[in-house]
């Protein structure tokens, strides 16, 4: 089981590989394998690998903390799923073209990756 936080259960579904190192984005890859994920607070899987976190702390940019806690909260919302849930890819899967003019508006248009989506023709579509 992977334990994964809110922006994450919806970026993720986006990956094609990209990421801040081969050993980030390996272990994406096998996250994306997992049968069965639990939604958390905090730092997650993706997280434990990235060599932004510091302290349990996101330090990817000034404030960085602050939005991406924004930016999970405001996930959970929108997917309907919270910290201490267990749930599957598919079923976050089943929700995403419902969510995603919402989330696009407010999380992709200071995204730093908003260009690799913009190369995915499934993001593109939605
Ligand atoms: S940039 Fe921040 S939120 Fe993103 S994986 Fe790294 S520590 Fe986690």
């Amino acid at each position: 089981m992977s334990r994964l936080r809110g922006h994450h259960l919806i970026c993720l579904n986006f990956f094609r590989g990209e990421g801040y190192s081969q050993e980030f984005a390996e272990n994406i890859r096998e996250i994306i394998e997992s049968s069965s994920l639990q939604v958390v607070f905090g730092p997650d899987d993706v997280c434990l690998k990235c060599p932004h976190l510091e302290n349990k702390t996101c330090m990817y940019s000034e404030n960085s903390e602050e939005h991406v806690t924004e930016l999970d909260q405001r996930a959970y919302r929108l997917l309907d799923v919270y910290p201490g849930d267990q749930i599957t890819w598919e079923s976050i899967k089943e929700r995403i073209p419902e969510i995603m003019k919402s989330w696009r508006d407010f999380a992709c248009s200071d995204c730093d990756w908003r260009a690799v989506c913009e190369e995915n023709e499934e993001w593109k579509s939605l």
